[in-house]
C-alpha cells in the first residue's frame, strides 16, 4: 500500500491486476498513482505482460498471503515526473526494469543495478498506470515514439531480453563459444538470441516444445536437445566431442534444471543462472570439482537498457516474438490460466 500513493481526496482510480490466491488473479479497481518523491514519473502503460515467475504465487508455490497487485514488466508513456526529474520528460515513450535504481551508487555504477543500494521492486504494473521511483536512474526513454509493432520487442527488453542477455552475458559467451541453454521459456529463449548477438558459434536449445524450438531456431539455435536430465547432459557432451559447452544459461531455477546446466558445462566453463533458484541444492564437491564459474541473480537489466534499445529500433533483435498471446488487461486472469497451462509462452497485456 505504502507505494501506491494514491490522490485519496480525488478518490481517483485505475485498474490493474491483484492476486487473492492461488489461481485467483482479479482486475480491481486500485488507487490512481501520483507523484510522491520529486524524482518519480508516473507514466501511462502501453504495454505489460505476465511473467514464468508470477506463476510461483499463482500456483500456490509461493504463498500468497493478502491480496496484493500484480507484474513487473512495462513500458508506456511518461505522463508527469517530479521536480528533480531531469532525463525523461512527459510524452517520452520509456522502457524501465523490475527494479527501480539510483543509477549512481557504487553498486549501480559497478554495473549491478538490480541489487542498488536504493532500490525498490517494481511490483504492481499489471495496471494502468504507475509510478516509477528515481525516474532518472531507472527510466530510459527511446530514441522515437515506437512504431506499433517494435512495442512488443521494448516490453521484452525490460525483462525476459534483459534477463536473457544477462545470463549471456554473466556466462561469459564470447564470439566462436559453444552455448547451451537450459529451459525454453521466454527467457530461455531471449538467451539463445542473446547468445547469437554475443558472437557464439555454437548454440545448442534445451527443449522439448515443438513451437518453442522453432522459435530457438528461428533466434540462432544451431541445435536443438529435447532430452531432460542425465540424457540432457549426455547429448550435449556428444554434440561437444565428450567435453561440454563453453557458457551454460540456467533459465529455470529448479534443482534439475541447475545439476543439468552443471554436467553439461565444460571444465573450467562458465555459468549464468537467472532462473529464480526454488529449493536448488548446489553439490559443493561437484562444483568444487568442475572448475566452473557460475554468476547469477536478478539481472542488473538497467545496464543494458540503451544497447538492447538500439538494437530493437536498428531491427537487429525481435524478442517480442516470445509472446504467443495478447489481450487486454480487463482479461488477465485469461493470461495467468493460459501461462499457467502452457497454452501460451508469454503473454502480452494491453492496458
Ligand atoms: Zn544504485
Amino acid at each position: 500500500m505504502r507505494r501506491w500513493s494514491g490522490d485519496y481526496e480525488r478518490e481517483a482510480v485505475m485498474r490493474g491486476a491483484v492476486i487473492h490466491g492461488p489461481g485467483d488473479v482479479r482486475i480491481e479497481e486500485r488507487p490512481e498513482p501520483g507523484i510522491v518523491e520529486a524524482g518519480d514519473a508516473v507514466i501511462r502503460v502501453v504495454a505489460t505482460c505476465v511473467c514464468g515467475s508470477d506463476l510461483w504465487s499463482y500456483r500456490g508455490i509461493d504463498q500468497v498471503r493478502r491480496p496484493r497487485p500484480m507484474g513487473h514488466e512495462y513500458v508506456g508513456v511518461v505522463e508527469e515526473v517530479g521536480k528533480q526529474v531531469a532525463s525523461v520528460r512527459p510524452g517520452q515513450f520509456v522502457v524501465g526494469s523490475f527494479f527501480a535504481s539510483d543509477n549512481t551508487c557504487p553498486v549501480c555504477r559497478a554495473g549491478y543495478q538490480s541489487a542498488c543500494q536504493n532500490r525498490v521492486h517494481m511490483g504492481e504494473c499489471q495496471a494502468e498506470r504507475i509510478r516509477v521511483p528515481m525516474a532518472d536512474g531507472t527510466l530510459v526513454a527511446t530514441p522515437e515514439q515506437p512504431a506499433a509493432e517494435l512495442v512488443p520487442s521494448l516490453l521484452a527488453v525490460s525483462d525476459v531480453m534483459g534477463t536473457g542477455w544477462y545470463a549471456a552475458v554473466a556466462a561469459e559467451v564470447r564470439p566462436g563459444a559453444t552455448v547451451a541453454v537450459v529451459g525454453d521459456g521466454a527467457v530461455g529463449l531471449c538467451g539463445v538470441l542473446a547468445a547469437r548477438e554475443l558472437g557464439a558459434e555454437r548454440i545448442i536449445a534445451m527443449s522439448r516444445h515443438e513451437p518453442r524450438q522453432r522459435l530457438a531456431r528461428e533466434f540462432g539455435a544451431t541445435d536443438v536437445v529435447a532430452e531432460r536430465g542425465d540424457e540432457g547432459v549426455a547429448r550435449v557432451k556428444e554434440l561437444t566431442g565428450g567435453v561440454g559447452a563453453d557458457c551454460v544459461l540456467e533459465c529455470v531455477g529448479t534443482d534439475e534444471s541447475m545439476r543439468q546446466a552443471l554436467r553439461s558445462t565444460r571444465p573450467g566453463g562458465n555459468i549464468g543462472f537467472v532462473g529464480l533458484p526454488h529449493k536448488v541444492d548446489i553439490p559443493g564437491k561437484e562444483l568444487f570439482a568442475s572448475l566452473i564459474a557460475l554468476r547469477g541473480g536478478p539481472a542488473p537489466v538497467r545496464r543494458f537498457l540503451p544497447d538492447l534499445i538500439t538494437r530493437v529500433f536498428d531491427g537487429r533483435i525481435d524478442p517480442g516474438r516470445v509472446f504467443d498471446m495478447t489481450l487486454p488487461l480487463a482479461e488477465v486472469a485469461e493470461a495467468y490460466r493460459a501461462m499457467d497451462e502452457r497454452r501460451a509462452v508469454k503473454v502480452l497485456l494491453q492496458p
